[in-house]
């Protein structure tokens, strides 16, 4: 089977999350985000674990979806990485309400194929289901890019360069870059 499709996520990969989190965990709950910014410790930071699911809800709502702007050159070069035959694919944990509101930001945004979009529970277990067609996935979080080398055996897997992620770079396979036209270029070449 051709492996054709890019597992791509959104939140911290096609637009920046984590500023819209660390302006709402500090507006909405008084809470202030370490300067490196690990999942864990944002979690850990509010005073419950209620608190923190609620800030990212409110991340979520359809308002703050519809007004985040993307990185830039983010959607020319998945429609570029499209061009290559390649099946770009959306994966989310997003919560499943968030779906319509998803859908059209991707859609008035310009990236290609918005109807391609798989809301997860945990994407990890999504991803395992359709490895075999899975040239790689370009994903912000760490646990996710880990999973893609060692359990999805990806020779590649990708990221928008982050605080908590930066240092992966030494890991074999782990490919992290601060521009997405220059990422699109290198997945392209590993063809
Ligand atoms: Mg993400």
């Amino acid at each position: 089977m051709r492996k054709s499709i890019i597992a791509v996520d959104i939140d911290s990969t096609l637009y920046p999350f984590i500023d819209l989190w660390r302006k709402v965990a500090k507006s909405d709950f008084n809470v202030t985000f370490p300067t490196v910014m690990h999942w864990g410790q944002c979690i850990n930071s509010f005073e419950s674990f209620d608190d923190a699911m609620e800030s990212i809800k409110i991340c979520h709502s359809n308002e703050n979806i519809r007004e985040a702007a993307p990185y830039k050159n983010a959607a020319r070069a998945l429609i570029e990485l499209m061009y290559e035959d390649f099946d770009i694919w959306y994966y989310t944990d997003r919560d499943e309400k968030t779906e319509r509101a998803t859908r059209f930001w991707l859609a008035v945004n310009n990236f290609p194929v918005p109807s391609n979009l798989v809301i997860c529970k945990d994407k990890r277990d999504d991803l395992k289901r359709v490895r075999n067609e899975l040239f790689t996935l370009i994903d912000d979080r760490p646990r996710t890019l880990i999973h893609g080398l060692h359990n999805l055996n990806l020779t590649n897997v990708y990221s928008i360069q982050h605080t908590y992620n930066e240092n992966l770079k030494d890991i074999p396979g782990v490919n992290i870059f601060d521009d997405w036209l220059e990422m699109g270029e290198v997945i392209k070449c590993s063809k």
